[in-house]
Parts: structure tokens; C-alpha cells; sequence
């Protein structure tokens, strides 16, 4: 399956829904950054979390989380627009951790289970602004909830998975279900029912269902409405090898002309894709001579 997403509401207007696979590009993270098991989970996780988030939050710009937890893997960073494009890396993504008690990547332990997560949303105009929540567990999905709970105060239901094997990722998505106000006790039943029933996310998508009948079993009972039909999904990056010339720019004469010098070159890494940048000693002292 493809990687993609899709937004949907209930007729009868109790509830909204996103849901998105998103195994390649988690399959394109790990990779990317080397990620071990634990982290590929831990970052799988919130780079679906991410693309969920940003459609629920804002039509233009992006929504950026950040996981500061006080386990191992350090920050846990991601950025996602509405249209579907994410971007993220973890700190430490060669920690590895045992299995916890029910056979699971330890995420929380991992992420840490005391921390904050940050979010900051960029509507593409005004200030962008932010908001600080504890973390719940560390494990992601209860995370985004804990923020979610708290930013609407309708409450949610979110769950995020990565699922692994020797090989890899072989499959990784999510749904977030955010009650409106015409939701009642039993709207909430009635998914944490359906959801018990099969027990994770891609435990369903290893069954070979569409996005669609996936939403259709965890909402079972809803009659739904497809507000945005299923679009793709992709890691992507906005760096490039001139942005990274252009960011050498702020640096002063004799820095540069000592560069150019004695490493031979500038070299740049970003974070954010694990992608390395060169510029030569030759561009750096033409970059020099035109620096005051
Ligand atoms: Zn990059």
C-alpha cells in the first residue's frame, strides 16, 4: 500500500477523523538516519503523528512537535504541512532498547516518560505560536492526546503505530478521532470498543486493508463522510546545497578565508535528513572576497 491520508466526519457530527499510513516514509527515515529499532519506532511514531496533526490544526504552513523527554534517545523532532509533508530525526537514534513487558518497542522508556512536548504552529501568516504540554508517557500517541485534550478540551482518540520486523519496517499509520461537540458517552464506547476488538493499528494494515476499510472497522457504527479524499504522503526535506551556501553568508571574512584554509571546504549536515552539503575552498574564498 501506498502511503497516504485522508480526512473524514461523521454524519451525524460527533466526530472527525484523520488516518494515514506511512511505512515507506518511515521505512525512508530509518534508513536515512541509520535509526535502530527502538528509534524507528519512537520516530515512526511521531512523523505520523505529524502528518495527522497538521490537517487537524491548519489549512497552510506546518506544525512542528517536539518530544524533549529524559530517556536515552534525546529530542525527538519532527515537522509536517497539511499537504502531507514530513520531516523529522531523533537525538541519539542509535539507541537500542529491550522489548517492554507486553513484547513492544519500549518507546516510553526510550522518549522518556517525564518531559515536555512543544508544538508550534505556523499558519502560514501572523506569528507562529506554541504550546507546552507534560508528557504522558513518552509512547507518542498519548502524547499528541495529552495536547490535544488540553488545547480543545473535546478530547481525542489517537493511536500511532510502527511495526517491525527483521527486515524493517513492514507497516506503520495511525488515526486521530477528535470528538465534536455533538459527541455523547457512547460515541467514545463505541470506538474504544472497535478498537479493543483488533488491537493496533498495524496489526490492520498487515491484513491488506485500504485506508478506507480501515477507518471503516475502527469506526464501525459511524456513518462517515469523506472530507478529503486519500492523497499521498512523503518524507521531504527543504534543504538543499544552496541554502546551505546561502547560510555561510552570515559567517565573517577571516572565518571564512580560515575555512577555505585549513578544512580545504565547508561541510554542512542537516539535521533533519541526515543529508551532508560541500562547498570547496575555491566557492569559499570567492565568498570571502565579496564579504566586507
Ligand atoms: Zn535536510
Amino acid at each position: 500500500m501506498k502511503d497516504g491520508i485522508l480526512k473524514a466526519v461523521s454524519t451525524d457530527g460527533s466526530i472527525r477523523a484523520v488516518i494515514a499510513t506511512s511505512t515507506h516514509l518511515v521505512a525512508y527515515a530509518r534508513q536515512k538516519h541509520q535509526l535502530s529499532f527502538t528509534a524507528t519506532a519512537s520516530l515512526g511514531r511521531a512523523l505520523t503523528a505529524g502528518l495527522l496533526l497538521a490537517p487537524l490544526i491548519t489549512r497552510q504552513g506546518q506544525v512542528a512537535l517536539k518530544f524533549q523527554g529524559n530517556g536515552p534517545l534525546g529530542k525527538v523532532f519532527v515537522d509536517a504541512s497539511p499537504e502531507g509533508i514530513v520531516r523529522g530525526y531523533v537525538e541519539n537514534p542509535q539507541v537500542e532498547l529491550p522489548l517492554n513487558a507486553i513484547g513492544n518497542f519500549d518507546v516510553g522508556a526510550a522518549v522518556g516518560k517525564t518531559g515536555y512536548l512543544h508544538v508550534t504552529i505556523d499558519k502560514g501568516f501572523g506569528y507562529p505560536y506554541s504550546s507546552t504540554v507534560e508528557l504522558a508517557s513518552g509512547e507518542i500517541g498519548e502524547d499528541v492526546n495529552n495536547f490535544l485534550v488540553n488545547s480543545d478540551q473535546t478530547g481525542s482518540i489517537v493511536l500511532v503505530g510502527v511495526h517491525l520486523n527483521s527486515h524493517g519496517v513492514e507497516a506503520a499509520g495511525g488515526l486521530i478521532v477528535q470528538l465534536l461537540p455533538d459527541h455523547t458517552e457512547e460515541t467514545i464506547c463505541r470506538i474504544e470498543n472497535n478498537v479493543s476488538t483488533f488491537g493496533s493499528f498495524t496489526f490492520l494494515m498487515r491484513q491488506g486493508l485500504s485506508l478506507e476499510d480501515i477507518l471503516a472497522r475502527i469506526l464501525d457504527g459511524f456513518t462517515l463522510q469523506i472530507i478529503t479524499p486519500v492523497h499521498p504522503v512523503f518524507f521531504r526535506c527543504k534543504c538543499s546545497e544552496e541554502r546551505f551556501f546561502e547560510a555561510l553568508k552570515v559567517i565573517d571574512k577571516a572565518e571564512l578565508v580560515e575555512m577555505a584554509e585549513n578544512e580545504g571546504q565547508a561541510e554542512g549536515r542537516c539535521h533533519f535528513c541526515n543529508s551532508y552539503y560541500y562547498v570547496n575552498k575555491d566557492r569559499l574564498l570567492d565568498l570571502a572576497s565579496r564579504t566586507t
